[in-house]
């Protein structure tokens, strides 16, 4: 072989295995994540495959735009939000509002009767009644939890033709139990359209698996401090939501009363219930259904969570003998938990 042909076919080779790696890097489905931090700093976490940076940096900049447009419209603390503009509406008037606003009302309707009640954003007055309380040290008399109770009920919020009014003075609309589960089925819904075929949104611990693929989620132990988990969850397609009362609640003498209001009886939930996570369906639905979880408790909870098609549970009671796990029969084969917990499981 003369000189220049070794050397052709040394460049040959050199370059057909250039190809087959530039091919193998190209056919690795890429994995990108990026965290930000809106809602008063709660970590929003967005994972997508099979996008190049320049495409990712554009998805996130689209993502942060319609997370900062939802809140805008959610966050009755947020000044100058529709939610704002809408709980300070004058007896006896309507507000025409947006098509979000009207979206995250249908599906609290909806929600608050497949919950049998038990989810209701109408509950505000009582929030802040006890919040109240929690800062006065004493707990609200009778007169004070009937009075804010005749101010709820999803039943008196009324919308038609594009404007909402309120059938009560002094109602107000809370949607601390589904929005952050909404935004996170609206950042997939806007991924999708971009062309993502598969990822997942942690809003806040909140989670939501999208596109083709099964994605794994830790699950907060309730027992424990934060970031220990009490196992993992396989999802394909659907929310991951904790609710639980060990980590928001007001203290009045000595006691903890939980942030989560059982629309029934005005109070703070108090029913043995320590956590209820919801697996499937939308973002939405596992985040109204797990706080309606907390407030069913385990013997209806279970019967609710039965009813659904799309959605498992796990319900964790504190019990006599420790906590018992509730985990719904589905559930059972894509569920991981710790040796401690795996000991306390009981089938629905
Ligand atoms: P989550 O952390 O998703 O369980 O939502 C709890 C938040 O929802 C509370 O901090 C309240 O703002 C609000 N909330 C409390 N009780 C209820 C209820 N029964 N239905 C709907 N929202 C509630
Ligand atoms: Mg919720």
């Amino acid at each position: 072989m003369n000189r220049s042909l070794k050397v052709l076919s040394v460049a040959a080779i050199v370059a057909i295995f250039a190809i087959l790696a530039l091919l193998i890097v190209r056919s690795e489905p890429s994995r990108r994540e990026a965290t930000f931090f809106p809602m008063g700093g709660i970590p929003f976490k967005v994972v997508a495959y099979g996008r190049s940076a320049v495409e990712f940096d554009a998805d996130m900049a689209a993502v942060k735009r319609r997370v900062e447009d939802l809140e805008q419209r959610f966050n009755r603390f947020k000044e100058g939000s529709e939610l704002a503009a809408v709980n300070g509406l004058d007896p006896g008037s309507s507000l025409e509002i947006s098509s979000d606003m009207q979206r995250i009302i249908a599906l609290s309707r909806e929600w608050h009767g497949a919950s049998l009640g038990a989810f209701d954003p109408t509950v505000t007055p009582l929030i802040e009644l006890w919040r109240e309380s929690g800062r006065e040290g004493r707990l609200p008399d009778a007169s004070r939890i009937a009075a804010a109770r005749s101010m709820v009920g999803f039943d008196k919020v009324r919308v038609r033709g594009g404007k909402v009014r309120f059938a009560r003075d002094g109602m107000s609309l809370d949607f601390g139990a589904i929005a952050k589960g909404l935004i996170a089925d609206e950042v997939a819904n806007l991924l999708m359209r971009r062309g993502v075929a598969r990822g997942v949104i942690d809003a806040g611990g909140n989670g939501l698996a999208f596109g083709a693929g099964s994605f794994r989620f830790g699950i907060q132990d309730p027992m424990k401090e934060r970031g220990m988990l009490m196992g993992a969850v396989d999802v394909t397609m659907g929310g991951v939501v904790t609710s639980g009362s060990y980590e928001r609640f007001v203290k009045i003498g000595g006691r903890r009363y939980s942030h989560i209001i059982d629309p029934r009886d005005g109070m703070p939930v108090e029913n043995g219930m320590i956590a209820a996570t919801v697996v499937g369906g939308t973002g939405a639905g596992a985040d109204s259904l797990a706080t309606a979880l907390m407030v069913l408790g385990k013997d209806e909870g279970r019967r609710v969570v039965k009813s659904l098609e799309g959605y498992d549970a796990m319900l964790v009671e504190g019990g006599p003998l420790g906590p018992v796990v509730w985990v719904s029969a589905n559930l059972a084969s894509r569920l991981v938990l710790t040796k401690e917990w795996a000991e306390r499981v009981r089938l629905f």
